[in-house]
């Protein structure tokens, strides 16, 4: 029998808490404002509370937040540090190389420190008192369209108390229907409504492939001694050792107030090697003495990962349709030359605002209408930025010297480089099967590790803070575990054990020494990374209940 739902009315719903949505929602209701009109505006998020499934770098560039709310320090937006003065090395298994000279794009003078956590946290206060009924612990799980058709009218959010076999717990609470004129979608990277959507409207089609980075991130206190305390330099960044410069991803450190600096690794996921664990990458670089030293004596406080969208320009998919409109790294606008997505996510959520105020104004939902938000994409400074960069992440995948060539033309060029467009490749289709089983059955690389400062899998998840309704549907969707033994494993030795920043995956040998995939979905911190980097892409990642995964506070 079909479930009876509620079902809730807005003119505008904004789905996912990140700073896309956010400032989308904060400008409609300043705009709604100053146009006299009244409308009902809500936003829901997957985690506890607004901020808590938020992570970044994070480096702002506050150009955004300055045409957003040009007030925003005396609104107490929390920075950690207000200008950056920024540090660039190559790193050799011991040693280091200070880079001369990088472009202007790598300079983040005028740029802010932040806790994207805490940020996110502000932004949705300041939502709320404008008028934005904000909800967090509601996962949008599925699309909800006109009579079977295209038209987007809204979203259903998870049913609550369903057991692990599918069964009504007695705290069963029935998904709500939220319906809406406009449903804006800015569920980060990877989005699961967005995947859904694309399928069926085809938002991807003639688009290069979406492409993505892992990041592993800590923020660590350290003694207040230390040269790197007392110097003027708030920003290191690293590339080389220890990917070399084959696979593409680097380093970074900043400092934070109290004491604290943010630490992290990133991993671009068309690495080939299937024994490469980007966990372990992180603890290498954080082990490498120009990091060790800084941190030394520290004790992490709060750890954390998720990934960023890479591609860039050509691989933004279609951002408007009937009733719906797609912000931020779901629309894979993140600056990747820059390392910076937070300016642009905040920006397309005003334009998207704009846009959205115009249709109500014309009570036309259509997705001629609401293409006023691409237009104006198009004619901003988003695209500006964008399309310089449009070849860049292209350049850093390819390997060795050639890359930096391929970098220095594209900026002589203005992003054109040799190649215009440079192809791109899917993720999931980088894997090198091992040739060697032997030398893949050796055990895995480790590290010394101290349960305070340098922390294995396990005790980082703990400092997340992620938890779980443990007795609920397996939201890591295989619909073949099959193929997980007999093809993944021969071929690639099962990536996803290495892949995963929380040790969901473990192959385990049963008692006649065949081998069993074992998931801990509790463990689960969002990242995407197993959606994204599966070589036989049988792994979906599905919204769990809401209000599960991690609580990040300060990262
Ligand atoms: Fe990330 Fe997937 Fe592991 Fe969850 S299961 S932490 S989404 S890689």
């Amino acid at each position: 029998m079909e479930e009876t739902r509620e079902a809730l009315e807005f003119d505008v719903l904004f789905v996912g808490g990140g700073p896309a949505n956010l400032a989308g929602a904060i400008h409609l209701m300043n705009l709604a404002q100053q146009a006299g009109k009244e409308i009902e505006v809500c936003l829901i998020e997957k985690a506890e509370s607004i901020g808590s499934h938020s992570l970044s770098g994070a480096i702002m560039d506050p150009v955004a937040l300055k045409e957003l709310m040009p007030d925003y320090l005396d609104k107490g937006c929390p920075i950690e540090i207000a200008d950056c003065r920024d540090e660039f090395y190559f790193l050799t298994p011991g040693g280091k190389f200070s880079v001369p000279y990088t472009p202007g794009y790598m300079h983040n003078d005028g740029c802010h420190i932040i806790s994207l956590s805490k940020y996110c946290a502000w932004l949705g206060e300041q939502a709320e008192a404008l008028g934005v009924m904000v909800f967090p612990g509601f996962a949008g799980t599925e699309v909800l369209y006109e009579d079977g058709g295209d038209r987007v009218i809204g979203i259903r959010t998870g049913d609550k108390g369903i057991d692990k076999e599918g069964n009504k717990r007695t705290n069963f609470e029935p998904g709500v229907d939220l319906m809406a004129k406009v449903t804006v979608f800015g569920e980060g990277p990877k989005g699961s409504l967005v995947r859904e959507l694309g399928k069926k409207l085809g938002l991807f089609e003639g688009k290069m492939p979406q492409v993505f980075e892992t990041a592993v991130k800590e923020v660590i206190e350290i003694p207040e001694s230390g040269p790197f305390m007392a110097s003027d330099t708030t920003v290191l960044h690293s590339f080389g050792y220890p990917l070399g410069l084959d696979t593409k991803g680097g380093g970074f450190l900043y400092k934070m107030k109290d004491n604290r600096v943010a630490l992290g690794f990133v991993v671009g996921l068309e690495y080939e090697d299937p024994l490469l664990e980007p966990y372990q990458a992180f603890l290498s670089f954080k082990k490498h003495p120009l990091i060790a030293e800084i941190i030394k004596g520290g004790k992490v406080l709060q750890q954390g990962a998720k990934t960023l969208p890479a591609g860039g320009y050509y691989t933004i998919p279609r951002l408007a349709m009937d009733g719906a409109l797609i912000v931020g790294d779901s629309a894979s606008m993140l600056n990747i030359q820059r390392l910076k997505g937070i300016h642009t996510a905040t920006k397309s959520g005003m334009l998207a605002a704009e846009a959205i105020l115009a249709a109500i104004e014309s009570d036309d939902f259509s997705a001629a209408t609401l293409g006023a938000y691409e237009q104006k994409i198009e004619a901003s400074w988003i695209k500006k930025e964008l399309y310089a960069a449009r070849n860049f992440d292209q350049a850093l995948s390819q390997k060795g010297i050639g890359k930096f060539i391929t970098i220095g033309a594209q900026y002589l060029s203005g992003g054109r480089g040799f190649t215009d467009p440079m192809p791109i490749e899917e993720d999931s289709s980088s894997l090198i099967k091992v040739d060697d089983p032997a030398a893949a059955e050796k055990a895995p690389q480790t590290q010394d590790l101290d349960g305070k400062l340098y922390l294995d899998k396990l005790t980082g998840l703990y400092l997340s803070g992620t938890t779980h309704e443990e007795n609920q549907p397996c939201h890591l969707v295989i619909p073949d575990p099959n193929l997980c033994i007999t093809d993944c494993y021969d071929n690639y030795r099962s990536p996803c054990t290495r892949f995963c920043p929380a040790q969901v995956y473990e192959l385990e040998e049963e008692a006649d020494g065949s081998k069993r995939l074992k998931l801990n979905p509790s463990n689960c911190l969002h990242c995407k990374t197993c959606e994204i980097k599966d070589p036989y892409q049988n792994i979906t990642w599905t919204c769990p209940e809401g209000g599960g995964g991690p609580k990040y506070s300060i990262v």
